[in-house]
């Protein structure tokens, strides 16, 4: 991985049960195509909640720091988070990620080009759809909120899932893809993005 040029940065995307069924898979398809990324591995399945634990527990940070980032979000807003201990927050979430993610088909992705993991984040937006950034995807297409969550106690749901970190996409796509599963293949826009000299444009 360390040897790789970064166009070769590899990010790992889930369209979430919730994406399927709002029939956004062309939309979310198009935003990461058009940007210039590659799409390198794709695939369709039911996943099962093993799947989902082993998936978000791969980054062993991934509780502390989940549960971190609601409480902070709850005392933005004013509001009194659902605990102060992050452990605890992120357990009930996991759970409840268990139930949402297993819910129906989901579309797994391996995208490829400069910076895939923080232009996907960037398209991708934050990960509650009310605070996330007008022009995202979670900020175009969907309405939910921690509140609404925690009232009704289940996952936040939020469209999509892509890698936080290149170490987090690299065990991620490891978990759900063979490495045969991915392909390496040139496209043409690949010349205007990264060739050096832009050799062979003017006649
Ligand atoms: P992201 O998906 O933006 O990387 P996290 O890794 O922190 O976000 O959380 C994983 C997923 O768990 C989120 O996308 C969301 O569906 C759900 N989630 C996170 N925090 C909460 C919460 N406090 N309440 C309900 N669901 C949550
Ligand atoms: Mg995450």
């Amino acid at each position: 991985m360390k040897d790789r040029h970064p166009k070769k940065e590899r990010t790992f995307v889930i369209i979430k049960p919730d994406g399927v069924q709002r029939s956004l898979i062309g939309e979310i398809i198009k935003r990461y195509e058009k940007i210039g990324l590659k799409l390198i591995g794709l695939k369709m399945g039911v996943a099962t909640p093993d799947m989902i634990e082993k998936h978000y527990t791969i980054d062993t940070e991934w509780m502390r720091k989940t549960g971190e980032k609601t409480i902070a979000n709850y005392k933005e807003k004013g509001l009194k988070p659902p605990s102060e201990d992050p452990i605890e927050i992120t357990k009930v979430v996991l759970n409840n990620l268990k139930k949402y993610m297993t819910s129906g088909p989901v579309i797994i992705m391996v995208w490829q080009g400069a910076h895939a993991v923080g232009i996907v984040r960037k398209i991708t937006g934050a990960t509650e759809p009310l605070t996330s950034d007008v022009g995202t995807i979670r900020g175009d297409f969907v309405l939910d909120s921690y509140v609404m969550s925690d009232t009704d106690g289940r996952a936040v749901r939020n469209i999509l899932h892509a890698s936080g970190t290149v170490e987090e996409a690299e065990k991620e796509i490891a978990l759900w893809f063979k490495e045969d599963e991915l392909i390496n293949y040139s496209t043409i826009q690949e010349v205007i993005l990264y060739d050096v000299d832009l050799d062979g444009i003017l006649e």
